[in-house]
């Protein structure tokens, strides 16, 4: 016999009927459960054949476990980019639900920023989170990054010093092709813009990565101590050509919450106080 015969012959065997299921009128086996055929009956090579197929709950319970599959391997990938993206690990606590009110203006335009990404990403704007130390300027881009890889975005947090210093390390071949594969991530966030060292190498390595964004015209969230009023008027050249093209594709907001860090001192000071009996 040929396998195709013996393919047939099989699918034109009668099943045996399990407890679940039943005859009908028909002569195709039913769910008794749904009472939806588990058998469909159809002309093929010539011949009626009555392959299995699934009834309408088998269905169900098939499309419910492709969902839920398909959920845990976005929940991994969320996790996989999030641990490429974020790799301070202070910075995964930075979440809105973790904000503790400081800033609520600014907090409020971040989740808009959040809300309204897809257009912001399509105009290539981004934000300069400005203001002095210890404002929370990073908490604000750490839950503007939270919020999106949440959202499946993949997103690049980072600081020059530690940019700077993977550079150092690279021969200058691999140093292009490293600050280009941050335009793999739609959102690249810039901690503490103008803090680096201030060497000729910095300048142009820091540059390289602000013009590199510039052209691939994607978003670029900046945080600095600087004004945009500094910024418009640095003291040389290389400085004015990097923060040009920040002012130019970063969107101001002012950060100037009292100073959290101060604070939370403070609340340290007395809760140790209180420890200690001394109230
Ligand atoms: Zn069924």
């Amino acid at each position: 016999m040929i396998p195709i015969a013996a393919e047939l012959d099989n699918l034109t065997k009668p099943a045996p009927l399990r407890e679940d299921e039943y005859l009908g009128e028909d002569g195709l086996i039913y769910c008794s459960k749904c009472r939806t055929a588990r058998q469909k009956r159809i002309a093929f090579a010539g011949k009626m054949i009555e392959p299995q197929c699934m009834c309408a709950c088998q269905t169900a319970a098939y499309e419910q476990q492709e969902q839920e599959r398909k959920h845990r391997e976005f929940l991994d990938r969320v996790e996989k980019n999030r641990s490429v993206g974020l790799t301070d690990p202070v910075l995964r606590k930075h979440t809105f639900e973790n904000d503790l009110g400081y800033n609520p203006k600014q907090m409020g335009m971040a989740k808009q920023f959040v809300r309204h990404w897809d257009e912001f990403k399509k105009d290539s704007m981004g934000l300069l989170l400005w203001g002095p130390v210890g404002t929370g300027k990073s908490f604000i881009a750490g839950c503007i990054a939270n919020a999106l890889l949440d959202q499946g975005v993949p997103v690049m947090m980072t600081n020059f010093a530690r940019l700077l210093n993977k550079l150092t390390d690279m021969y200058a071949g691999d140093r292009n092709a490293y600050i280009d594969s941050f335009n793999s991530f739609p959102l690249l966030i810039i901690d503490d813009l103008g803090v680096e060292r201030n060497s000729e190498f910095a300048r142009e390595q820091v540059f390289s990565v602000i013009d590199s964004r510039y052209r691939s015209q994607l978003p670029l969230i900046v945080t600095t101590n600087l004004t945009p009023e500094q910024m418009r008027n640095p003291d040389d050249l290389a400085r004015a050509r990097i923060y040009d093209r920040v002012l130019e594709r970063c969107t101001p907001i002012r950060v100037d919450s009292q100073n959290i860090r101060k604070r939370n001192k403070m609340d340290n000071l007395k809760k140790s106080k209180r420890l200690l009996g001394d109230t």
